[in-house]
């Protein structure tokens, strides 16, 4: 029989996993197919682990892994990624968010007809604070036009995927992952699934404002050069620009004199250019920082305890 492994990734999430687990379970038990739950709990501060391990004492399909600290969701995925077993994986949030009753559905596309991949798509973002579906737009509407992958607006961690894809996703092993964009630059046939946002069912998000600018950062440096070349292009611009400026300068002594003044203009155009530059040099040292965590090869994420004997710790 064909087996389904469930990645959840796991930070605080004590109020929503018995919900979850629950759902979950209803959800599967009706399908026939085999399964495993692997929980990955990114360091919690409350008692997920705790809940997480009784799930796994009484139910042999529940794996866990807990890493030594919090890594953050990507880190999460990731060792979700590379420790599980199933023909088809689907990643899942553990809010509920990533509604449980999706699975059969995503199931019986991906065996058949031919994708490799079954993703889900919000269609809304209802009860969402409205500054932050603004930006999120915004941003996936910049993303797609300077980069490679292609970003679906709405899409979400969730997806099930067959296992050979999984297998490249973890062959990519870039250290700063941005797993959306992954998922799209990979390629493979992917099916997307419209769905109606929904609330999470218990605690908080994770997310701030902040974070998630930082997170929509990375995934433009991560999957496009073009701020890059943004200094190039201006550079080019502002010398021609210059050199007009020069040419009219010269037929303006030659024609009327040199009456003093300029003074203001001189400082504006000196502000002006400090602020290009500064900015672009900015831009270079993102990607300088970047390549400076690659080249550390530090692990993704360190595994304190786990429910197997096969599961890596570092990776
Ligand atoms: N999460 C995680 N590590 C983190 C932050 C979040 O594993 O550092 C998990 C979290 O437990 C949840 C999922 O990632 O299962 C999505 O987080 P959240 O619901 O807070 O994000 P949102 O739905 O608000 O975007
Ligand atoms: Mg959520």
């Amino acid at each position: 029989m064909r087996k389904i492994s469930l990645i959840v990734p796991c930070y605080n999430e004590k109020e929503a996993l018995p919900f979850f687990y629950n759902e979950v379970k209803k959800i599967l038990d009706q399908i026939e197919i085999d399964y495993e739950i692997l929980f990955v709990n990114d360091g919690s501060k409350d008692e997920t682990l705790e809940i997480i391990k009784e799930f796994n004492k009484k139910d042999e399909k529940v794996r866990y892994i807990s890493f030594s600290r919090n890594f953050g969701k990507e880190a999460a995925m990731y060792a979700g990624f590379c420790n599980v077993k199933g023909d088809y994986v689907a990643v899942m949030d553990a809010d509920m968010q990533d509604p449980p009753s999706l699975l059969p559905e995503m199931l019986n596309i991906i065996q058949t007809q031919n994708y490799d991949s079954v993703a889900t798509r919000r269609v809304n973002r209802e009860g969402e604070p409205p500054v932050r579906s603004w930006f999120a737009r915004k941003f996936y509407r910049l993303i797609n036009k300077i980069s490679d992958a292609d970003i679906i607006d709405g899409a979400r961690d969730f997806r099930l995927m067959r296992k050979d894809m999984v297998d490249v996703i973890v062959s990519m092993q870039e250290y700063n992952r941005f797993s959306k964009g992954i998922f799209g630059w990979i390629g493979f046939r992917t099916y997307w699934l419209p769905y109606e946002n929904r609330e999470r069912v218990a605690g908080e998000t994770k997310w701030n404002i902040w974070k998630l600018f930082k997170y929509a950062i990375d995934g433009i440096i991560n999957f496009s050069e073009i701020p890059l070349n943004f200094a190039s292009w201006f550079g080019m611009l502002m010398t021609l620009v210059s050199f007009l400026f020069l040419i009219f300068i010269i037929v303006r002594k030659i024609c009327f004199g040199d009456p003093v003044a300029g003074w203001a203009s001189t400082i504006c155009i000196i502000v002006f250019i400090g602020g290009i530059q500064l900015f672009s040099m900015g831009i270079i040292g993102q990607y300088i920082a970047k390549i400076y965590t690659e080249s550390k090869h530090r692990p993704h994420y360190i595994v304190k305890e786990a429910s197997d004997e096969k599961i890596k710790r570092v990776h």
